[in-house]
């Protein structure tokens, strides 16, 4: 497979267009990301359909709330990111490389998705992105066999590949680690503007929720998350948004995010947003009609039930609702 966004320099050095980075890589070197590497001044792709991991998940564990609520889909990862989050919960795979990878073609993957009795393929675990090539690939056959398409990613993309990519995706959860640059550039390794575009790409192409870990001394301020939720609702006032509650892992130790905590940045959110989530606290995190309260989705834990919608409008007032769940 031939990677495409990259540029030839002299003396066989390369430098790759496809995430804000930008490497430049001496021949026989791979970028941040470990995954995309110079082999004789040509972008090469060693890791192109390696999958780290394959499983049917629920779809709420994306975590995604506002789209098809209560359905199984097949979740595949890869390896790399392009990120440095030291409390990556998935550093295994996202931080390495090395370990039993299934090698998967794109037909022999999008083939696994009736086989495993699934809808719709989500790129996630570590951060698919990097293998932009794999994913085109994927998403154009699984879109031509009426197989939906759900990206869970850091958004740290160039607009160009991810215009490209977000035209064949249905929905996406993007995180949102932060709001302060130096946060994004120093404790993670990454661009906030470059994150802050793919979102605003995002929520005029698909189905956009986005998530943020809250870790306790790094992004909890109530300003910062008031921060987001107003950018967020400049956007789209109704977009789904996940506080999630840090637990200690990988390279960080601090306690966990304490429950009480969370629930107060999501009333602090909810001022901005229709519906803000908390995750890994227990929460039931139930969706009602924004116009007459009406139950549309129960959740407890990862059981759910759709109960208030009908041709995506609430069964009781008839009003358009933001889940697509048809
Ligand atoms: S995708 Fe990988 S190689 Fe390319 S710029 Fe980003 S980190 Fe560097």
């Amino acid at each position: 497979m031939k990677a495409k966004y990259y540029k030839t320099k002299e003396n066989r050095i390369i430098a790759c267009t496809l995430c804000p980075h930008q490497c430049v890589l001496l021949p026989g070197k791979s970028g941040i990301c470990r995954v995309r590497e110079n082999q004789d001044g040509h972008m090469a792709l060693p890791f192109y359909g390696k999958i780290s991991a394959l499983a049917l998940d629920p779809i709420e564990k994306k975590p995604l709330y506002h789209f098809f609520p209560g359905k199984m889909i097949l979740s595949v990862g890869f390896w790399g990111c392009n990120l440095r989050c030291p409390f990556c919960q998935n550093y295994s795979i996202s931080q390495k490389t090395k370990g039993h990878s299934e090698l998967l073609s794109p037909q022999e993957l999008v083939k696994k998705v009736y086989e495993r009795g699934s809808f719709a393929l989500a790129y996630t675990y570590s951060e698919p992105l990097v293998h932009w090539e794999y994913l085109m690939e994927t998403v154009k056959l699984a879109r031509e066999a009426g197989i939906k398409n759900v990206l869970v990613s850091n958004g740290h993309l160039e607009e160009a590949p991810a215009r490209e990519l977000l035209a064949y995706i249905d929905a996406a959860n993007i995180d949102l680690k932060g709001f302060q640059e130096d946060f994004y550039a120093k404790e993670i390794k990454g661009s906030l503007e470059a994150v802050k575009n793919f979102i605003r790409l995002a929520s005029e192409m698909t189905s956009l929720e986005v998530t943020t870990l809250v870790i306790p001394g790094k992004n909890n301020s109530p300003d910062e998350i008031e921060e987001i939720a107003v950018f967020l609702a400049s956007l789209n006032r109704e977009m789904a948004y996940h506080l999630s509650a840090y637990y200690p892992c990988y390279e960080y130790d601090a306690p966990p995010t304490e429950p009480a905590e969370l629930m107060s940045l999501g009333q602090i959110a909810s001022k901005h947003l229709s519906y803000v989530y908390l995750g890994n606290i227990g929460a039931d995190n139930n969706t009602y009609c924004l116009h007459c309260g009406n139950l549309l989705v129960l959740r407890k834990g990862y059981s759910v039930k759709v109960q208030g919608i009908a041709n995506n409008c609430c069964a009781q007032c008839g009003k358009k609702v933001p889940i697509i769940s048809e």
